[in-house]
């Protein structure tokens, strides 16, 4: 597997890249935890830069998706689930570090200390009512 360096990054972000090419690091960064850090690091260089940010919305909704966020008590089972796929994310990217630098550029989810032990504490809520969920499906 080849990594891209973060001046290719920057190419994505400014959208000065081939679209063939976008695919290919979008896919990569899937797979790819540093490639992952390199393209925030561009685009946390890039946001410093001025407004002129362009990336796919399709991207920045999944990379949205993988930032917790305090909700509500959930009615529906459809969004247990999604929560279950946004806390397995948290997960991942917490133990690989790219939690941090997610939080680094968004400023307007940065969270201090406390509200990390509420995420924590959402979580271990959320995977609990999932087992509820599975144990009642067994029970029907
Ligand atoms: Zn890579």
């Amino acid at each position: 597997m080849s990594h891209h360096n973060k001046e290719t990054w920057l190419k994505y972000i400014n959208n000065t890249l081939p679209e063939n090419e976008r695919e290919n690091l979008e896919q990569h960064m899937y797979s790819c935890d540093l490639c992952l850090e390199h393209y925030l690091e561009a685009l946390e260089k890039q946001s410093n830069h001025g407004p002129q940010l362009q990336v796919s919305a399709e991207w920045t909704e999944s990379i949205l998706l993988k930032v917790p966020v305090k909700r509500k008590q959930p009615s529906q089972k459809q969004q247990l689930i999604h929560y279950a796929i946004a806390a397995v994310a948290t997960i991942i990217l917490m133990a690989s570090g790219a939690f941090q630098a997610v939080v680094s550029i968004v400023p307007t989810k940065q969270l201090d200390y406390e509200e990390e032990v509420s995420i924590s504490k959402s979580l271990i809520e959320q995977i609990s009512i999932l087992r509820i969920i599975e144990k009642n499906k067994e029970g029907q």
